[in-house]
């Protein structure tokens, strides 16, 4: 090659570079804001066909972005489905998952794994800014905090606010009737240290929403990333005092009209400062609603059973997502979508490269959010535990095993699995294997290609603290 030659394409290459970076330096990378409630039901919000829970800023939220009506969350409880959200990998694969215990309690002695790659991790190593601000339930100990895991700042419960109940508090059920936050000695922890102790669970979602506000307020001039992941409508339930009483559903209607107005707060602070064209925001669900609670826990809507269980009540989420300018108003996907599509595509849109060697279970759903396309995904594996319980592949779930989420000792195997149609039946009232053979192999096929490429990682939770 010529010298001349040589010195013209290192003339096309270095313009190239300049003019990519000035692209980029252009447009600076997308906010995140992830607000995750906790044990809240597909049914339990007015978007979403609640008859008596008032949610006008949700509703708004919906009408000015995209309502996801197949979303799923990756587990049917709490610890599993939050470790799923934050790696893209399934429970399974990273131990947040145990043989007999299904959460991490006060006394575990295991957490998310250092070697485990979180959203903020890969967020904060390019420049963002990152919070963590609620309830944590990946670990408790030093090691395992937010702060360890890519977090900025940390604000908020280690566990469930249901956790280490005092001796003096009523028994079983009867605590949550009339909850007292003195009933539950949970700490609130700020970047580690405890700042309150037994919390004050009245003012949760209030103080979560004022420390939100804060850290968007102070780095308003840096991309950031804001993980939310409320402690509420999860039992006990605790509303502050604007809300308290004021709802028809009764307490659970109060707890969850304040989430709406958390969330009316967050979006109004991000218009006020010119953010909203630059951030995105999704709200779900970690798991379905807590059906034993009787009228302390939420609704499935149409879906079947709740919290704990692999029928779709227990693990898909209401779901919404808002970023005025790039998803357009009052769109519906009922695309096939999970917490686990959330680490790829938060990487898709900041435009980082995906960790190597870090094996994903999520896809990129930034087509369906953008441009409202198909899904990329095509296949949920449902897991309890270690097991696949169920798999979907299109409108399709086949159910290897069924078991309640609470209440029902052991699984029901099915020797002739069980199949619904859930664009159909999303009841999933009607089994349809006989008359469909072909579609049960298709998707005993794929299970077993999904199986081979699994791996199973020791369980964190089950063993304890001495
Ligand atoms: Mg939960």
């Amino acid at each position: 090659m010529s010298l001349l030659r040589q010195f013209v394409l290192w003339c096309v290459a270095v313009s190239c570079l300049v003019l990519a970076s000035l692209a980029s330096g252009a447009e600076r990378p997308p906010n995140f804001v992830i607000i995750f409630a906790d044990d809240l039901g597909y049914g339990d919000l007015g978007c979403f066909g609640h008859p008596t829970i008032v949610t006008p800023r949700l509703d708004r939220m919906a009408s000015e972005g995209m309502k996801l009506t197949q979303f799923y969350a990756a587990a049917p409880v709490c610890t599993p489905s939050r470790a799923a959200l934050i790696t893209g990998r399934l429970p399974p694969r990273t131990g947040m998952c145990g043989e007999k215990s299904r959460v991490l309690f006060p006394n575990s002695a295991g957490g998310l794994p250092d070697s485990e790659v979180t959203i903020a991790e890969a967020l904060k190593a390019s420049g963002y800014a990152t919070a963590c601000i609620g309830k944590w339930h990946l670990g408790h100990l030093p090691q395992y905090l937010p702060n360890q895991h890519g977090f900025d700042f940390a604000f908020g419960l280690p566990y469930s606010n249901d956790m280490d109940r005092v001796g003096t508090a009523p028994r079983g059920r009867a605590a949550f009737l009339h909850p007292q936050s003195k009933f539950w000695n949970v700490p609130l922890l700020k970047n580690g240290a405890v700042i309150e102790q037994p919390a004050d669970q009245t003012q949760l979602t209030k103080r979560y929403t004022q420390e939100a506000i804060k850290f968007i307020d102070a780095h308003q001039q840096q991309p950031f990333f804001l993980y939310l992941p409320h402690s509420m409508p999860h039992v006990p339930l605790f509303a502050s005092e604007d809300f308290a009483g004021q709802s028809r559903r009764g307490l659970y209607g109060d707890v969850v009209e304040e989430l709406d107005w958390s969330v009316g707060q967050i979006l109004d602070k991000l218009r006020e400062l010119k953010l909203e064209q630059n951030t995105l925001v999704l709200f779900t669900s970690d798991n379905g609603p807590w059906l034993i609670q009787h009228e302390q826990g939420g609704s499935a809507g149409l879906l079947r059973d709740g919290k704990g269980s692999t029928w779709d009540g227990g693990m898909r989420e209401p779901t919404v997502a808002w970023w005025p300018g790039k998803i357009a108003p009052g769109t519906t996907s009922p695309e096939l979508t999970s917490t686990l599509d959330l680490f790829p595509t938060l990487h898709a849109l900041a435009g980082i490269p995906l960790p190597q060697d870090v094996v994903l279970d999520g896809y990129d759903i930034s087509p369906v959010l953008l441009k409202n396309q198909p899904s990329p995904r095509e296949t949920f594996p449902y897991y309890r535990e270690y097991t696949l319980m169920a798999f979907r592949q299109g409108p399709w779930k086949l159910h290897l095993l069924t078991q309640d989420g609470y209440g029902q000792p052991q699984p029901t195997r099915h020797e002739r699995p069980l199949l619904f149609n859930l664009d159909e039946d999303p009841s999933e009232v009607r089994d349809v294997a006989a008359e469909h053979p072909e579609v049960v192999a298709k998707i005993l096929q794929a299970i077993e290609a999904h199986q081979g490429g699994m791996t199973f990682a020791k369980s964190q939770l089950e063993e304890r603290l001495k």
